[in-house]
């Protein structure tokens, strides 16, 4: 099949990227996207149903050494279909971090203003504040850490608290809902089901042959596969890609409360505290502490305790206000070829890293407590329930549950793609998607990426 570019994935770069090229060039764009179309209705809120069909790897996808689990979105809408909708301005603080890698962001906020605008970004109203994130709030205001309630990209939310198993009353407005129905209505061509296997160039197009073996043709073609796919498609087809991966590292905890607080009720993530941020003026260690609510499959397989103290941890989930910390890591991971082609993720973490997780252990189990909560379970195994904030425990792999649903790099901008997403030496190629950021945002990023692809295709439509 013949097109005009050829856009290979569709979450938050991809699904840009396709919208803003089909305005000029209509029918000529085509996309492809290896996870299914849902529907409202497929959304069924069954997590048993739906994580191996939504998630990569179905929900398994993790570092070689098993230490980090690396969860993205697989389907129209990419992870957008089951992010927590929180969405944040790029911080201003890129643009001086990312001029160390020749990338110039200083032009990024009208992008931002676009694509916030498309999105119907909204702060969460104080009403709908669950309960669990309420109390992360109130702990923070206590101990008088900077914090606030967040800003969503969702029209009337009903807090069923289902948004990591996609929205199923298209209220969540991501972008199987938003830019992929604009690329369409523009004249593009959706094929879902459809995951690319390799690029080769013939004639003076790209040839993009899909894993069932068909082939699509355009002069251009825009990788958008995601942080571990796109640097993998690459490396199948013979470019340079895969050094540079970074993640928002993420641990979770959870305060022990006497009440009931139903954080399943809501929506899971509305809280954040800054205190401990750097970006946006603020001068901390580099997290964000995010107030959060697990389906019980997920929250169950993050419990680090066995047997008895296993189950006794599951019969408190009702009791329990979670609280997740957002790393902006200095550590630096690869993605290889593994046997078959498949990705090989590995991501040692660095002694910054690991000093400052540390540090969240400590931090976080205060803030549970001015909650008001009596004992904090923190994500590592040497811990368990405590009740002071936990002084020595080592940071190494696969001792504390770690993991990460914001992934950066893989063909950073400035590395492996030039300064504005092309792939050197090889014509028409471009990187608009996550894997081409430079170093890791410090907050959710799913507007910072849509704003890159948007800034990236209008450069193509540039010429
Ligand atoms: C559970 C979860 C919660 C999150 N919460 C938030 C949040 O609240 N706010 C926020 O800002 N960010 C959030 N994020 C992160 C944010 O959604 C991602 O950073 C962002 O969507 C990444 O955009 P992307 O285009 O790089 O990749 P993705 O959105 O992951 O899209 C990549 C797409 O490419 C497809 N693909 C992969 N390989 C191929 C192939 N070979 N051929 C064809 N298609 C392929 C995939 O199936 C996928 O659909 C969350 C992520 C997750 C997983």
């Amino acid at each position: 099949m013949d097109a005009r570019v050829i856009v290979i994935g569709t979450g938050a770069g991809g699904a840009v990227a396709a919208a803003t090229l089909a305005a000029e060039w209509g029918a000529g764009v085509v996309i492809l996207e290896a996870g299914r179309h849902m529907k409202a209705s497929d959304l069924t809120q069954r997590g048993k149903d739906l994580l191996p069909v939504l998630y990569a790897g179905g929900g398994t996808q993790g570092t070689e050494d098993g230490s980090i689990a690396l969860v993205q979105g697989r389907a129209v809408g990419g992870s957008t279909l089951v992010n927590d909708a929180l969405c944040f301005r790029p911080p201003p603080e890129l643009t001086d971090r990312w001029r160390a890698y020749g990338v110039d962001v200083s032009d990024l906020a009208p992008y931002a203003d676009e694509v916030e605008a498309r999105l119907s970004v909204t702060q969460i109203p104080k009403e709908m504040t669950s309960k669990a994130n309420y109390l992360i709030g109130l702990g923070a205001a206590r101990l008088g850490w900077a914090g606030e309630r967040l800003r969503h990209n969702s029209v009337g939310c009903v807090q069923c608290g289902f948004r990591h198993l996609g929205c199923a009353y298209d209220a969540k407005q991501s972008m199987n809902l938003t830019y992929i129905p604009d690329a369409i209505a523009r004249g593009a061509t959706l094929h879902p089901e459809t995951e690319a296997h390799h690029l080769t160039r013939s004639g003076g197009a790209w040839e993009v042959v899909a894993v069932d073996g068909r082939v699509f043709r355009a002069p251009i073609v825009v990788v958008c596969a995601g942080v571990v796919q796109t640097p993998t498609l690459l490396l199948r087809s013979g470019i340079d890609a895969g050094t540079g991966l970074q993640v928002h590292l993420q641990a979770v905890s959870w305060g022990d409360h006497d009440e009931p607080v139903d954080g399943h009720n809501g929506i899971p993530m509305s809280y954040g505290v800054l205190e401990h941020a750097d970006v946006y003026g603020h001068r901390g260690a580099g997290y964000l502490i995010e107030g959060c609510t697990w389906l019980p499959e997920a929250f169950g397989a993050y419990v680090p305790l066995q047997g008895e103290a296993f189950d006794e941890a599951l019969r408190r989930y009702r009791f329990l206000a979670g609280a997740v910390m957002l790393l902006r890591s200095t550590s630096r991971g690869q993605i290889t070829l593994g046997p078959g082609g498949r990705a090989k993720i590995d991501l040692p973490l660095d002694d910054n890293d690991r000093a400052r997780t540390a540090g969240f252990y400590q931090q976080v189990t205060a803030l549970h407590l001015a909650s008001g909560a009596r004992r904090v379970l923190v994500g590592h195994r040497a811990a368990g329930w405590v009740t002071a904030p936990p002084t020595a425990l080592d940071v190494e792999a696969g001792r504390q549950l770690l993991y990460s649903a914001h992934l950066f790099g893989g063909a950073n901008r400035g590395t492996h793609t030039d300064a504005v997403g092309r792939v050197p030496g090889q014509p028409g190629l471009w990187v608009l998607d996550g894997s081409a950021v430079p170093e890791a945002v410090g907050v959710n990023p799913q507007v910072t990426i849509a704003a890159l692809a948007m800034q990236g295709a209008r450069r193509i439509l540039a010429g």
